[in-house]
């Protein structure tokens, strides 16, 4: 069996995999990202460490099915190409693919990193055995990504854009110029913006209440926290997330008819609370068929997502 090589190419880390063909992990490693220099040597540096890592373990590129990568940014996926990732100081057009195949001798594949947490959830974590998953990561922003009928959908380029679903017209200003993006209030920054709307009126008896006023650093995992904890502040907070998350599940699923709704991300860390919350929105805002057919499941795969799926770009190819 050949190997397939995933790599997760992130502001701080870069994730490596050595995958099977049956999409199990046989060696994972990492590397720091290197951005200065506008980011000139994050492609020579992963070269040099695949390079290096199939010498240390006896195989050589013959030995490899190909290269698949998530990255930040706009991914041009046929041309191999990536603009505009803000986090790794590319901001003019790299040319990602033609390097790493002139370096590496392995054919290579790319797409955006939403896309392919969204593969690797489908392949081999809370989505497997589906062929229709939709996954959400809630994060510093809300990104997603739509495998239909087994396929990763891009449409005309940026298909799974769900972070700029409009759940509130009347809503909070978003990054990308607009206004009530599900990314204004279901991030993690979000989240901290609701709970800073609400604790302003609120009258009540609130530990959360209490650590805003004393201008305290309040995060994602606190609100939630204090919501497992009961505190009625915080408990108002996640409702309203729920709301807000459950509603874009409910119309995702209207329009898809996915399996499995899979949600991952940092903030997903909060676990049963925030899926039993989004679940119960969800049930109200689904056409009815919608809601026996479509599960909300949380992501199982963790880090681990993008070097899976950037596997599954590979497979998918083939
Ligand atoms: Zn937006």
């Amino acid at each position: 069996m050949k190997k397939i090589i995933g790599v997760d190419l992130g502001g701080t880390t870069t994730k490596f995999a050595i995958l099977n063909e049956a999409g199990e992990i046989e060696q994972k490693w990492s590397i720091s990202t290197d951005i200065e220099r506008e980011g000139i040597n994050i492609v020579p540096n992963i070269i040099d460490s695949i390079n290096q890592q199939l010498s240390q373990s006896g195989l050589s590129s013959t030995d490899v099915l190909g290269i698949g990568m998530g990255s930040p940014g706009s991914v041009d996926i046929d041309k191999g190409t990536v603009i505009g990732a803000y986090n790794l100081n590319w901001k003019t057009l790299q040319q990602v693919k033609e390097q790493i195949e002139a370096g590496t001798s392995i054919p290579f594949y790319i797409d955006n990193d939403a896309n392919v947490a969204a593969l690797g959830e489908q392949w081999k974590g809370a989505g497997e055995g589906n062929a229709n998953v939709v996954f959400i990561t809630l994060g510093t922003g809300v990104g997603g990504g739509v495998v239909a009928e087994g396929k990763l959908v891009h449409g005309a380029g940026t298909a799974g854009e769900i972070g700029h679903m409009n759940v509130d017209p009347n809503g909070y200003e978003c990054t990308c110029g607009n206004v009530g993006c599900l990314e204004t209030v279901a991030s993690a920054t979000g989240v901290v913006h609701l709970a800073q709307d609400y604790a302003e009126g609120y009258a009540g008896d609130s530990e959360l209440k209490g650590l805003i006023d004393q201008k305290q650093e309040i995060t994602a995992k606190i609100v939630f926290d204090q919501a497992k904890k009961r505190d009625p502040l915080a408990k108002k907070v996640v409702d309203k997330f729920s709301f807000y998350l459950g509603l874009a599940c409910g119309n995702i699923a209207n329009i898809l008819s996915p399996n499995a709704i899979v949600i991952g991300g940092g903030v997903s860390a909060a676990g049963d609370v925030l899926v039993d919350g989004v679940r119960e929105y969800f049930e109200k805002y689904a056409f009815p068929p919608v809601k026996t057919s479509t599960e909300i499941k949380l992501a199982q795969l963790g880090n681990d997502a993008g070097v899976i799926g950037a596997g599954s770009l590979v497979k998918m190819s083939r």
